[in-house]
């Protein structure tokens, strides 16, 4: 019997992602197994329409979990061509399922609903937080991909064409209305002026027009707030000292179309240095120690992506550490690939969606303690 035993936990381990763990007395025998969390309620942001539900989907599934995904009404199409893909394979029906309508009602309707064990969140910080709470209520787990303010920190001994390149492509990719969009460019003192420079020809080789045409480089934003948002930020930047490089402006009077921006020197103060911008703006600014850099990119409540340019692998290896981020990524754009976890700490939520840690929020733990068979 014991032996048959072992054998069932041994399989379950396997099968559940499961552990043996050594008892502390003969004849008794443990294991600690991963099950299936339950049906989950996920709510979707429109900035990357069909990456946005995979993250979650694939996820889910993966972990046995059927799921209900609230899509963007901003973007409704593309969420509802890849669930029909999933059904046209053959899912069985209420394994994926998708609903749109008044977000609030849904959220209010699903989070509370006994059925509902988990919920999923990829949003603004404001609304994810309220979100958390009404899950917090009824005692549901919950996985939160909220709002960034990347700091990219260069520093002096940095590859700085490359630096600036790098960050120029990653800032203005989707018109700036990315999570980990890099936002506060902390550029030390002896190669700012070098940034700025190569960082505004960068910005300025960006064509602006219809995402349609191939020449474009980079399109609108997704409405019109956003225009009056980042127009706003910087007035008030520039109000407050900080130096306009280029952009600045909406482009025509058709469409939301916005220039690459660049301000540099930006004070502490400014709005765009506190508030996710979520759209085409840099802010360029200086420092000149460690200390005095990783004061700043910690000064904020968010902590999403991160990134760093050095040619030292002691300063890369520092930097690493002392920035509160869930990600950062060192001399290149390596964040978001489908086998690495992607996640944010402290304002930007918690939980992972990427790689095999993804799969931990659509787990419960359960333990086993068995003797006398
Ligand atoms: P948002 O918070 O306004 O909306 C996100 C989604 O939540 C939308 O589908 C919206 O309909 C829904 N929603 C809004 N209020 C709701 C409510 N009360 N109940 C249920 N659903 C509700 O965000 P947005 O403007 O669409 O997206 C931009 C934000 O998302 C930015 O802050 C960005 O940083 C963040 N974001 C984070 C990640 C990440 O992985 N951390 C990824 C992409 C975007």
């Amino acid at each position: 019997a014991a032996a048959d035993v072992i054998e069932w936990f041994a399989e379950e381990a396997k099968r559940a992602y499961g552990r043996l763990i050594p008892a502390r007395g003969p004849g008794i025998y443990q294991i600690a197994m991963k099950e299936p969390v339950g049906p989950v309620a996920a709510f979707t942001p429109w900035n990357f329409p069909i990456n946005q539900v995979v993250r979650k989907l694939s996820a889910a599934l993966a972990a046995g979990c059927s799921i209900i995904v609230k899509a963007p009404e901003e973007t409704p199409a593309s969420p509802a061509q890849l669930i029909r893909a999933f059904a046209d394979a053959g899912v069985p029906d209420g394994v994926i399922n998708l609903v749109y309508g008044v977000p609030s009602e849904i959220s209010e309707y699903l989070i509370p609903h006994p059925v509902i064990r988990k919920i999923s969140f990829t949003g603004s910080t404001h609304v994810g937080k309220q979100l958390n709470a009404l899950a917090g209520l009824h005692m549901k787990r919950a996985t939160m991909e909220l709002g960034g303010h990347a700091p990219a920190i260069v520093f002096g001994d940095a590859d700085v064409a490359s630096a600036a390149k790098i960050l120029a492509a990653a800032k203005y990719r989707n018109a700036g209305q990315v999570c980990i969009s890099p936002t506060r460019m902390l550029v030390q003192d002896d190669v700012f002026r070098e940034f700025v420079d190569k960082f505004v020809d960068s910005a300025k080789a960006f064509k602006v027009g219809n995402g349609l045409d191939p020449d474009s480089k980079m399109g609108s934003l997704a409405n019109p707030r956003r225009v009056t948002a980042i127009e706003g930020m910087v007035q008030d930047a520039v109000g407050k000292g900080a130096r306009l490089e280029t952009g600045g402006k909406r482009v025509g009077n058709k469409g939301h179309f916005f220039e690459p921006t660049v301000v540099s020197d930006v004070p502490k103060d400014a709005r765009a240095m506190n508030e996710e911008p979520f759209g085409p703006l840099a802010l360029i600014s200086r420092f000149s120690s460690f200390d005095d850099v990783v004061e700043e990119a910690n000064r904020l409540p968010f902590g999403l992506a991160s990134y760093a340019f050095t040619s030292s692998a002691k300063t890369a290896a520092a930097i690493g550490a002392a920035v509160e981020a869930g990600m950062m990524s060192i001399n290149s754009f390596g964040l978001a690939l489908p086998e690495v976890p992607f996640g944010g700490i402290k304002d930007s939520g918690y939980g992972s969606e990427g790689g095999t840690e993804a799969m931990e929020g659509y787990f419960n733990t359960k333990f086993i303690s068995q003797t006398g068979v």
